[in-house]
């Protein structure tokens, strides 16, 4: 099964994360978690074959061409994770903070370009594609978007896993020259910096200050901003910031 690894690696009493259940609704949803773990990093994540294929990006992604930014693929999770926003208590696997920086969806291309542009390919595509190496797709986020792929390193160096990809914006119109993620610290579903979800989970402020629900077309979205809303009126904080 898809998410033995994301089972094992986990202490469900423990971790507010949800469980390891596969979708059987097939969707094309997208999430990109800023995670304040160890390390800073982002955790891109698509929806596919009922999970969310996951890689670890440190420098996360970027609307520049010109950036090839590593992205270590990980363990598959749930699709229920995509909204997944909080603190995973120390002693836990991931420990920090998890903001989530950007949702969307997006489609699969055909690895084929017509006339020099990308068009939209097919779910068997896309398998082969992830299979391959070399998964072509659009994004339609709210930060997020137009065309990337996924590329799987062949070049093994000594002591490589073997997971390591690399994340590339396509040129098209979405394309950004000096792309600056920094500059972008704000959760898509609270709008809360990382800061204010280490500082103010639960607290009274965020409950007076609920997401821009007029803002969040998408049905599904809308829905995940009033689930946090609904688990945060109850959270206490869990743990200290880890150093
Ligand atoms: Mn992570």
């Amino acid at each position: 099964m898809a998410l033995e690894e994301y089972k094992r690696k986990r202490k469900f009493d423990e971790t507010p994360e949800p469980p390891p259940e596969i979708e059987s609704k097939a969707g094309h949803r997208f999430v990109v978690q800023k995670h304040d773990a160890t390390r800073l990093h982002y955790d891109f994540r698509l929806e596919m074959q009922g999970v969310l294929k996951s890689w670890a990006v440190p420098k996360g992604p970027s609307l520049d061409p010109g950036d090839k930014r590593l992205a270590m693929q990980v363990e598959d999770h749930p699709v229920s994770y995509f909204d997944f926003e909080g603190i995973i208590p120390e002693g836990n696997y991931g420990a920090g903070t998890v903001m989530v920086w950007d949702v969307g969806t997006w489609q699969p291309l055909s690895p084929v370009p017509v006339d020099g542009k990308y068009v939209p390919g097919t779910e068997a595509e896309a398998a082969a594609m992830l299979a391959k190496g070399d998964l072509k797709f659009r994004l339609d986020g709210q930060k997020l978007k137009g065309d990337f792929a996924l590329v799987k390193m062949k070049g093994r160096r000594p002591g490589s896993k073997g997971t390591e990809w690399l994340m590339i914006k396509k040129h098209d119109e979405h394309e950004v020259q000096g792309y600056d993620i920094d500059a972008y610290d704000e959760s898509v579903l609270s709008h809360r910096s990382l800061a204010e979800i280490v500082g103010d989970a639960g607290s009274a402020e965020w409950r007076s200050r609920p997401a821009g629900r007029g803002k969040l077309k998408a049905a599904w979205l809308a829905d995940a901003v009033a689930k946090l809303d609904a688990k945060k009126s109850g959270i206490k904080p869990k743990s200290k910031k880890k150093a």
